[in-house]
């Protein structure tokens, strides 16, 4: 299953990544999957332009910011604001984590399918 959706996310952003090339470097592509409370809420790619996502916790929101180089948390309600000052992730398998509201925000490599040539990435 998780080869599968790799492969149809890889042919339906393939043309979007050419044309991300044409503009800035890539170096690799990822997914951001957001968990609350355990489940999976959103999975997508980082977008080509900031943009801020809202996040429905337990007993409070969240306000993502996605950006093209990663991902952090804007603002929250929780009461630490742990979550908040854990700063910017940029690498997969990074992850941002607000405890009180279970709120768990991972990026991920995307599936490195659909390229032709396969580069072997160690670590
Ligand atoms: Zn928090």
């Amino acid at each position: 299953m998780k080869r599968w959706d790799g492969i149809l996310i890889a042919l339906f952003l393939l043309p979007a990544a050419l044309w991300l090339l044409l503009q800035r470097p890539q170096p690799e592509r990822l997914l951001v999957n957001i968990y609350v409370d355990g489940e999976l809420v959103s999975s997508a790619p980082l977008p080509a332009q900031a943009t801020a996502l809202r996040i429905e916790g337990v007993g409070g929101y969240n306000l993502l910011l996605l950006e093209p180089d990663g991902v952090r948390m804007q603002a929250a309600d929780c009461p630490a604001g742990d979550c908040v000052h854990s700063g910017k992730i940029t690498r997969a398998p990074m992850a941002i984590a607000c405890l009180p509201h279970h709120v768990l925000v991972v990026l991920e490599g995307a599936a490195e399918t659909g390229e032709g040539g396969v580069d072997i990435v160690a670590g």
